[in-house]
C-alpha cells in the first residue's frame, strides 16, 4: 500500500542542509518478522512529528533507529547527518549525546537526590571521570536548579528522587532533557500512563523544552496513542501500518475522515 504522501514538507528545497533524520528503503527484521519494511522518510530541523497508528506497526523500532540501538537490516539511515552504523564506538557516543530520548518509564534512579537524575542528561558529553567526580560533588548545580525551574518545580535539590509526586518525577526527567540540550528529541508514548489532563500538561511541557533561547526549535518525534493529542501538539503527522508508512501528512491536512484511515485500513501484507 502507497502512502497517501512521503515527501516530507520542505524535502525538494536546496540540498539537504536541516534533514535530522533520513531513511532511504529501511527495513528492520527481527528473525523473520519484518517491523519496518523499506520505509522512506525525511524529518527536518525543528519539526514536531508525531508517530501513531496501531501496536505493532513499527513506531519503537523507528525511534530505536534514530537513537542508535536499532540497525536496519536493509536500507539507508542518516540520524543528524551521518550513518549511525559508520561510526566508531565514539562518535556513536558523541551523536547519540546529540540526540534525547523521553519513554514513558522515566529511568530515574529513585534513591539518588534530584540534582543527579538532572545531571544525568550530561552524562553523553561529561565524560566518566567527571561522572563520578559529580556523584561525590554535584557539579553545574545552577544549570540543573535553572532546568528545574523551568519545568515548573523548584524542589530541594537534594531531595530523594523516589519522595517527588509522580508528576514532580516527570517534570525531573524533563529537566534532564533540558540539560542535555539534544538537537534531537526521540520521544515513545511519552504519556501513555497518564490521564487526559496530565498527558496534555507533559505534552505542552515537552513542546515548550523544544523552544530554545536562540529562537531555534530542538526537533522532536514521538509516538502517541492518543491522535488528538498528536494532531495538537505536533505539526506533521505519519502514521505507521505493518511496518509501512501509509499516511505522512501536514496536520493542517488532517480531517475527520484522517483517523478512521489510519485505524481502519486494512491489515498490511
Ligand atoms: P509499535 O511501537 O508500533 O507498537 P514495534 O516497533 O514495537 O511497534 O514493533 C513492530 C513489530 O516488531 C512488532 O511485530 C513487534 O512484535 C516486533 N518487535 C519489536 N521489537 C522486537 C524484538 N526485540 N524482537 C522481536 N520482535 C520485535
Amino acid at each position: 500500500m502507497s502512502p497517501d504522501r512521503v515527501t516530507a514538507p520542505g524535502e525538494t528545497g536546496p540540498g539537504h542542509a536541516g534533514i535530522v533524520l533520513r531513511l532511504r528503503g529501511v527495513s528492520v527484521a527481527y528473525g523473520n518478522r519484518l517491523a519496518l519494511d523499506g520505509v522512506d522518510l525525511t524529518v527536518r530541523r525543528g519539526e514536531r512529528v508525531a508517530l501513531v497508528g496501531p501496536s505493532g506497526a513499527g513506531k519503537s523500532t523507528l525511534l530505536g533507529l534514530g537513537n542508535g540501538t536499532v540497525v536496519p537490516t536493509q536500507g539507508r539511515l542518516d540520524v543528524l547527518g551521518v550513518e549511525p552504523r559508520a561510526l566508531s564506538p565514539g562518535a556513536l557516543r558523541t551523536l547519540r549525546a546529540r540526540i534525547g530520548s523521553v519513554h514513558q518509564q522515566l529511568h530515574l534512579v529513585g534513591p539518588l537526590p534530584v540534582v543527579h537524575n538532572v545531571n544525568a542528561g550530561r552524562l553523553g558529553s561529561w565524560g566518566r571521570l567527571r561522572a563520578v567526580r559529580s556523584l561525590v560533588r554535584p557539579l553545574q548545580v545552577d544549570e540543573a536548579r535553572t532546568a528545574l525551574e523551568r519545568v515548573g518545580i523548584g524542589p530541594d535539590l537534594h531531595v530523594r528522587t523516589d519522595r517527588l509526586s509522580g508528576g514532580e518525577q516527570q517534570r525531573v526527567a524533563l529537566a534532564r532533557l533540558l540539560v542535555q540540550d539534544p538537537e534531537l528529541v526521540l520521544a515513545d508514548e511519552p504519556v501513555a500512563s497518564l490521564d487526559p489532563a496530565r498527558a496534555e500538561d507533559v505534552m505542552r511541557l515537552l513542546c515548550g523544552l523544544l523552544e530554545q533561547p536562540t529562537g531555534h526549535r530542538r526537533t522532536l518525534v514521538v509516538s502517541l496513542h492518543d491522535f488528538d493529542l498528536a494532531v495538537r501538539h505536533c505539526d506533521r503527522v505519519i502514521a505507521l501500518r505493518g511496518g509501512r508508512v501509509v499516511l505522512d501528512v501536514p496536520v493542517e491536512e488532517v480531517d475527520e475522515g484522517t483517523r478512521a484511515r489510519i485505524y481502519d485500513l486494512a491489515p498490511g501484507p
